[in-house]
């Protein structure tokens, strides 16, 4: 019987996992399994390492029935990324809030990540519903709730100068931090840059998605930010929008990278692909990284975040990296291209479906 299938520990079962070992992760203070850096490894190790990464990127639907449970039955934490895993703009992808549901169902605790920081988490939520996925507004983690939380941990008391839009401002006030900036801010004709007065009470700079970047806004970002006292946070660094055709429609990241020249300092990311995330859900929902899922259409994102995370992790073909991408990849010598590769592929998340239809929930004695 499928659901009485015994539970193999990932450690056992993953070479990835097998050669990890402990590390801390880029300024962070969690203890990663199988993070990108590999500092510590000697030739012999990295030679091993890359030869078991080129083992990774695996069909889930080649392998056997009994394997494809096991690895279902090895995380109790599912992360998703949500734009060309679960639908694309409105659409909903075939199946997709049927396995997430059903993953709900089967006593996972279910995360909606994305790097959308025009949108606060109630606002994330209302699409989950609409698509009919069982969310709640604690299963969504966008980077405007992120940028909050990055200053909520920090203690912060200040108010945030905040190039970005009202899915930020909202998730500010939401932890009862003051804000200015988002809007408009356009080119006074006649007043000479030079008049613009510091806000005194500002302790952060905040840069995410902003319609209405300007030169204004520009200035005053690197204003604040020639103090090093301020904060600087950056919702994510994607450089562009996925579009078809011949129109490019710049992202946060290039928004980010901007103002990182002109104050020429680097910001604090807390999208993906960097761990704060990571760290964020694992001080609110007490997490096992070796027991969670990343889900994502997307290498230089989502995947590159569970594999600093040591979290398992899912590549759906639905999105953006293709497998020709990942073949690529499987190729290269580079780490850093090693590290984009996942555990799993499948064509789209609703594959997994008549699978998961057949397992018990994991509070279920076998
Ligand atoms: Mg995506």
């Amino acid at each position: 019987m499928i659901g009485f299938l015994k539970y193999f520990p990932a450690d056992q079962r993953d070479p990835r996992k097998r050669e990890s070992r402990t590390c801390i992760h880029r300024g962070t203070n969690l203890p990663f399994e199988s993070a990108g850096n590999d500092e510590h490894l000697d030739s012999s190790e990295k030679h091993n390492k890359i030869f078991t990464r080129r083992m990774a990127a695996v069909n889930l639907k080649s392998l056997s029935d009994e394997k494809i449970y096991e690895f279902l039955n090895s995380f109790d934490t599912v992360l998703t990324d949500c734009d060309g895993v679960l639908w694309m703009e409105m659409t909903p992808i075939k199946n997709s809030a049927e396995v997430m549901n059903k993953f709900h169902d089967l006593g996972r605790q279910t995360f909606y990540v994305t790097n959308n920081s025009t949108k606060t988490r109630e606002e994330c939520l209302a699409k989950c519903i609409e698509l009919n996925f069982h969310a709640t507004k604690n299963n969504i983690l966008c980077t405007s709730y992120l940028a909050a939380c990055y200053l909520q941990d920090l203690g912060f008391k200040k108010k945030a100068y905040v190039i970005g839009s009202e899915g930020i401002s909202k998730e500010l006030e939401q932890v009862g931090i003051g804000h200015c900036g988002v809007g408009p801010d356009t080119i006074e004709p006649g007043v000479p840059y030079k008049t613009f007065q510091k806000d005194p009470d500002v302790g952060a700079v905040i840069v995410g998605f902003d319609q209405h970047f300007s030169y204004p806004k520009l200035l005053k970002a690197a204003c604040y930010l020639n103090d090093k006292n301020v904060h600087f946070v950056g919702t994510n660094t994607d450089e562009r929008f996925p579009m078809d055709g011949d129109i490019i429609v710049p992202g946060t990241g290039s928004l980010v990278k901007c103002v990182e020249t002109c104050a020429e300092r680097k910001a604090v990311i807390v999208g993906k692909p960097e761990t704060y995330i990571a760290e964020a859900i694992i001080k609110r929902f007490n997490i096992n990284p070796k027991r969670t899922l990343m889900i994502g259409d997307r290498c230089n994102t989502d995947i590159l975040l569970g594999t600093r995370c040591g979290f398992k992790t899912l590549l759906v073909l639905s999105g953006v990296t293709s497998l020709a991408d990942v073949n690529t990849w499987k190729q290269s010598n580079s780490q850093d291209k090693l590290d984009l590769l996942p555990h799993y592929y499948v064509d789209k998340l609703g594959d997994l479906l008549p699978y998961l239809e057949k397992l018990k929930p994991s509070n279920e004695s076998a």
